[in-house]
């Protein structure tokens, strides 16, 4: 049987209002013992957990007492990588005020002036490096926004790994990154290993299912024409991504048994740090839904590192 790899990356950031703008006082870390009580039920599962933390956690009280505590507890298990919200990372623009939201655009960091990017990277590498001991050389980009310049960057910056990538996603409507053409396949760009957040479509049947999954452009096809919308239907095409954010156990499941059926060897399953939390993020807005999210995310874990079927193990980037 092949083995696949299972990487957990948690997107460790701030609470924020996801749709009222980007500012940068918008920074504050309240879910720090709900975060550390959740990655405690996965790391006893025998789960690895990369923190990919951006400036406002790892600047914050809180988000200091989860890396002390993932430090003390289980450093074997934990990575520490980067996230960049460029809208609460310093240097800041002097010409902005503290209220002023900035553009859209500018939320995407690959979207900066490459010196500005860099600058903002810099810092919070520098940050997370004085904090933890240890030099990160893993990134996430703040909203998936890798762009032209961000991999010559990260090669500077000594960084290795990058999962910023969000395979059959099209951010362009909001000035965002087009990935559209990717699939979960693992690929290089300038040196650094760049492995996707795993998502995908499922289907009614397997076999059609694996050919969406295997080349991004035969849905866009479909898509294109009557009939071809009228197959997705019938067929009950679901695009999931490999997150307890809106999916059920069972629609990641389809989604991984596919992905494994077309050779993927790396899973990467993600959320947000604030999801911990009621209210924390949009996708738990009352009680119910944050037990529901924490019980999928336990129940797939566990299905996935008891699996028969495959051989898939828990692993750091
Ligand atoms: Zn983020």
């Amino acid at each position: 049987m092949r083995k696949t790899k299972l990487s957990i990356v948690i997107h460790t950031e701030e609470e924020f209002d996801w749709s009222g703008g980007f500012n940068r006082n918008n920074s504050s870390v309240t879910h720090g013992k709900e975060l550390t009580e959740m990655c405690v039920d996965m790391l006893e599962l025998g789960c690895c957990i990369t923190f990919a933390m951006d400036w406002a956690f790892v600047t914050s009280e809180q988000g200091q007492e989860v890396i002390r505590f993932m430090q003390e507890n289980y450093a074997e298990q934990v990575e520490f990588a980067t996230h960049l919200h460029p809208w609460v990372n310093p240097p800041f623009d002097e010409q902005q005020s503290d209220i002023d939201n900035i553009d859209e655009k500018l939320s995407y960091p690959g979207n900066l002036p490459a010196e500005v990017e860099k600058a903002k990277l810099s810092m919070l590498t520098e940050k997370i490096t004085e904090l933890t001991g240890i030099r990160p050389t893993t990134y996430l980009a703040g909203r998936y926004g890798v762009g032209e310049n961000t991999y010559r960057i990260l090669k500077e910056l000594g960084y290795k790994v990058d999962v910023s990538v969000s395979p059959f996603a099209d951010f362009r409507h909001q000035d965002g990154p087009d990935f559209s053409g990717y699939t979960n396949a693992e690929f290089e760009r300038d040196g650094v290993r760049c492995i996707p957040h795993s998502s995908g479509y499922i289907s009614f049947l397997s076999s059609f299912t694996d050919w969406l999954n295997k080349d991004s452009r035969h849905l866009n096809k479909l898509n294109n024409n009557l009939f071809g919308k009228i197959i997705l239907r019938v067929l009950g095409v679901e695009k999931v991504r490999m997150s307890p954010e809106g999916f059920s156990s069972t629609q990641i499941q389809k989604l991984v048994d596919s992905l494994l059926r077309t050779g993927v060897l790396h899973l990467i399953h993600s959320f947000h740090s604030s999801s911990s939390k009621m209210c924390g993020s949009p996708y738990v807005n009352n009680i119910s839904a944050l037990n529901n999210l924490k019980a999928e995310n336990v129940n797939l874990l566990l299905a996935l590192i008891n699996s028969k079927t495959h051989k898939i193990t828990p692993s750091l980037l």
